[in-house]
């Protein structure tokens, strides 16, 4: 089943034509990736998706609905979570209080500290923090609980947006490891990256985003393995 369908998309910001007539698809269960270089349009894109941006054209499909008419909220009621960029925790409050803020739309106490129970699990370090204020946790485990955050609400389509930016290289394995876990779990994961290695390495598929166009596509080991890739993305 094709989850999320984005047609003939193009993003502006006054004169600046961001995105370019962009399409591609995510089918459920896989991990698909957009990479491309500072500036390439993949921000504008994710943002676009979950409705904090409106198209200037283009469709944006999710499980058969055209979402660029939907409000944000509605949209994540729907089971669609984004990770922005630069994790965004609240500082002042604790992880626990991050990770309640994530399940905001949900009333179910009983499915809300099961989903808590879940997301400790796959985080011990964030359960090891719990009363902690998030602004006092390492960039590592700042991308956690954002991720952690994102679970709570249980989503089908998962958002991300550069999770290994900024992180030790110790905590990017550990991030793309969790991003392989959760998809098993049963979540679809778009995944933007600037570290186009990593991300081809654990996707199913990806696309190549340069000045707001898609110039390439195909399987995470086809464009691994693809000249053009290696000598732009992966150092010759
Ligand atoms: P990065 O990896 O640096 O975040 P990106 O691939 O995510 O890059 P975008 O953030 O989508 O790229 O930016 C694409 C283009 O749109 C850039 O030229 C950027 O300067 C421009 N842009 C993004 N947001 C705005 C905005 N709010 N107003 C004006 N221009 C913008």
């Amino acid at each position: 089943m094709v989850m999320l369908e984005v047609k003939n998309l193009s993003v502006s910001y006054g004169a600046i034509e961001a995105v370019k007539n962009v399409s591609f698809e995510v089918n459920e269960g896989e991990v698909v990736t957009l990479i491309g270089a500072n500036g390439a349009g993949k921000t504008s894109i994710l943002r676009t998706i979950s409705g904090l941006v409106k198209p200037s054209a283009g469709e944006i499909f999710y499980v058969g609905n055209d979402i660029t008419k939907i409000p944000a909220r509605k949209i994540v009621a729907d089971g669609l979570a984004q990770v922005p960029e630069g994790r965004h925790v609240f500082a002042g409050l604790t992880v626990m209080e991050n990770l309640e803020m994530g399940a905001f739309l949900k009333n179910n106490k009983d499915e809300n500290a099961a989903n808590l129970k879940k997301v400790f699990a796959r985080f011990p370090r964030l359960e090891e923090r719990k009363n902690q204020d998030a602004a006092t946790l390492s960039g590592g485990e700042q991308q956690m609980l954002a991720m952690g955050r994102a679970l709570m609400s249980q989503p089908k389509l998962l958002l991300l947006d550069e999770p290994s930016m900024g992180l030790a290289p110790i905590f990017i394995q550990e991030i793309f490891d969790i991003i392989q876990d959760i998809q098993k779990q049963g979540t679809t994961v778009l995944l933007i990256e600037q570290n186009a290695n990593k991300a081809l390495s654990i996707a199913d598929r990806g696309y190549v985003l340069e000045t707001g166009k898609i110039v390439l596509s195909g399987t995470g080991k086809e464009l691994l393995e693809s000249d053009e890739v290696r000598k732009a993305y992966l150092g010759g």
